[in-house]
């Protein structure tokens, strides 16, 4: 059977997959863009930082984000537990750090279908609707059985095929992955009081419930529960629902009225051994699965996307060879493990009743709440790994100068 040969392959074509399908296309890479039709049913919502933006708006999404994302401009952490110690109310502005907003929350459903339009409009992409049924990791390249039938090779295989990911099967990488024995339930809902560009995540004995803006007065719900409650709620008609939304809100948009069916999303955690190996490289939630706090998963999947086509643009006669796949996993694994550890962490004293974990918790907490740098510290760190410290000094050498001129 013929095989048409690309340099880069890449495996799913979930929000990570497309993305990266347009990066390496705009390097300049014969990329083929393998899997089914970008989901249109995916009914979540997602925080895209403004560094993130920032390299969407590069690859020419800017127009179609300028349209579609809603910003956000403050996010607001609430414990809403009924525990001894509580932490207090912590609210990170996005003027605080000189900002007009954090970033853009876009509908999945739009964003996919909008970034499939840009990749098969790029010539150097070449879009093949199949799943892959097999693989062949070769010394110097790796073949794709399609399940239609054709068969691709290329020098680099970019898995991006989700959290059980068949491509890092074929590369032999182990992950250590558990559920976390929660589930989030995802809706759309209207509401009469305005959002005003505010995020609001709510601190729950079963995880965090949170409310994201939307455009038309509308905002986006993950409430996760544990997975043993979740059939209860998706049991609702849409009004018994939005009660049930609005007292959860504490009523803190006014009367709220359901738009979409809510889905559920099982939750897990995903670390993999290696990012890479035999040709593939790991992207998305093929290299990192977490619960949804503080909107980190997409926003990590594209910092995936830049460190991997820099380290292809670098190793350009064969982007697949093993000094390019270890310089990627040097590039990845610090911010990947670091922001892992932090979600799993605060989700977990989230769910344990021990009085050191809440402790621990309303201490950090107490401490971002009073404490303006440590705040600005914490944002400018939630967004891009080593902002903080780049923050801090530019504010030490502001200072410093102000300090010159008085
Ligand atoms: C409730 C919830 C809310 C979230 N909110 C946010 C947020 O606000 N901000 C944020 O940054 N992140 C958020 N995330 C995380 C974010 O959704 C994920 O990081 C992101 O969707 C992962 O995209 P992906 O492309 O890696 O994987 P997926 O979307 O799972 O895509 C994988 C793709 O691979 C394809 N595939 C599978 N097998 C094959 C095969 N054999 N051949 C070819 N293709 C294959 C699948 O069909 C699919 O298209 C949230 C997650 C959840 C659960």
């Amino acid at each position: 059977m013929e095989q048409s040969e690309h340099e880069v392959l890449i495996a799913g074509t979930g929000p990570v997959g497309l993305i990266a399908a347009l990066a390496f296309a705009d390097a300049g890479f014969r990329t083929a863009l393998v899997g089914p039709k970008a989901s249109a049913s995916d009914g979540r919502t997602t925080a895209i930082m403004e560094p993130a933006v920032r390299h969407l708006e590069s690859l020419g999404m800017g127009p179609f984000l300028e349209e579609h994302g809603e910003p956000l401009k403050t996010m607001r952490i609430v414990d809403a537990t009924s525990r001894l110690v509580r932490s207090p109310t912590v609210t990170f502005r996005a003027a605080e750090i000189d900002l007009p907003a954090f970033g853009l929350n876009i509908a999945n459903s739009e964003l996919n279908a909008a970034l499939e339009t840009a990749a098969v409009a790029r010539p150097n992409v070449a879009r093949h609707e199949a799943l892959v049924e097999r693989w062949h990791p070769r010394e110097d390249r790796v073949a794709a059985r399609l399940a239609n039938g054709s068969e691709l090779v290329a020098r680099l295989v970019v898995a991006a095929d989700g959290r059980s990911s068949p491509a890092r099967i074929a590369a032999g990488i182990e992950v250590d992955a558990r559920p976390t024995g929660q589930t989030a339930i995802v809706l759309t809902f209207s509401h009469t009081r305005p959002h005003s560009g505010i995020s609001t995540e709510f601190h729950t004995e079963s995880g965090p419930v949170t409310q994201v803006p939307l455009g038309g007065g509308r905002s986006s719900l993950v409430w996760v529960v544990k997975s043993q409650d979740a059939s209860e709620l998706l049991a609702l008609d849409r009004t018994a629902l939005a009660t049930r939304v609005e007292r959860r809100m504490r009523s803190m948009l006014g009367r709220v009225t359901v738009e979409t069916d809510p889905q559920a999303y099982p939750l897990s955690t995903s670390q993999p051994r290696r990012y890479a190996d035999r040709r593939i490289a790991l992207i998305g939630e093929a290299a990192h699965v977490f619960p949804p706090i503080g909107a980190q998963g997409l926003n990590l999947g594209i910092r995936d996307v830049e460190s991997l086509v820099a380290v292809a643009s670098r190793h350009r006669a064969d982007p697949g060879a093993s000094a390019a796949l270890s310089d990627y996993e040097i590039r990845r694994r610090p911010d990947v493990a670091m922001r892992a550890n932090a979600v799993n962490l605060l989700n977990r004293s989230l769910l344990s009743d021990l009085l050191p974990a809440q402790l621990a918790r309303s201490t950090v907490f107490e401490a971002l709440r009073a404490f303006s740098p440590m705040r600005a510290f914490f944002m400018h760190e939630g967004m891009r790994p080593g902002n903080g410290l780049r923050s801090m000094f530019s504010f030490k050498t502001k200072d410093r100068r102000a300090g010159d001129r008085t």
